[in-house]
């Protein structure tokens, strides 16, 4: 019952999510912890139920982690998130997932406390936006622009078309975003 009820509770209209900080109140990451089990989940649409087998090893705590198992339409998965450790100032152990997603070819490795499972792996919120972004508004012309700021103002000037101008409010669009992510 347990097992199951950790993972439901946490599920949103469009995503899933695996907050340590409410394991940690559960007891759920207690080191040496070595349990193993199946959740499953509904979400947005019915379509769309997951059911994930795990195993959380906090035995060793140089080398724990919490493995996901489950499928999505015809893929199945099959990985590690990489669990560490830290020392708060009051005592006891916190642990932390490393995100396991790789963006360019690198590992991001950022310490989180939530995982989201949102499109087909399971990373940080930082991962997911920026996959989410790139495939929603990617164009190589608004990072050509970016890093010439003068050819802004060729597609802004007097003679300029309709394209040009709607390529120049993508550009400023984009820097919008960029601002409030480093505010974020
Ligand atoms: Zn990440």
């Amino acid at each position: 019952m347990g097992r199951h009820s950790v993972f439901k509770k946490q599920c949103t209209a469009d995503s899933l999510s695996l907050d340590l900080k409410r394991w940690n109140q559960e007891g759920l990451t207690k080191s040496g912890t070595l349990r193993s089990g199946v959740w499953q989940s509904e979400f947005g649409n019915r379509e769309r139920v997951y059911t994930v087998r795990y195993v959380l090893d906090l035995q060793d705590e140089t080398a724990s982690f919490l493995r996901l198992q489950y499928a999505s339409g015809k893929e199945s998965f099959d990985y590690r998130v990489p669990m560490v450790t830290t020392l708060p100032h009051f005592g006891g152990v916190r642990w932390w997932f490393c995100c396991p997603l790789r963006l360019n070819g690198r590992m991001c490795n950022r310490r989180i406390r939530v995982l989201y499972l949102s499109g087909r792996y399971f990373g940080c919120r930082h991962c997911h936006n920026l996959t989410y972004q790139s495939t929603q508004d990617w164009d190589p012309r608004v990072s050509r622009i970016m890093k010439n700021p003068e050819a802004m103002r060729g597609l802004l000037s007097e003679n300029a078309k309709i394209g040009d101008v709607l390529l120049a409010m993508k550009v400023l669009k984009k820097v919008r975003k960029l601002t409030e992510r480093r505010k974020s």
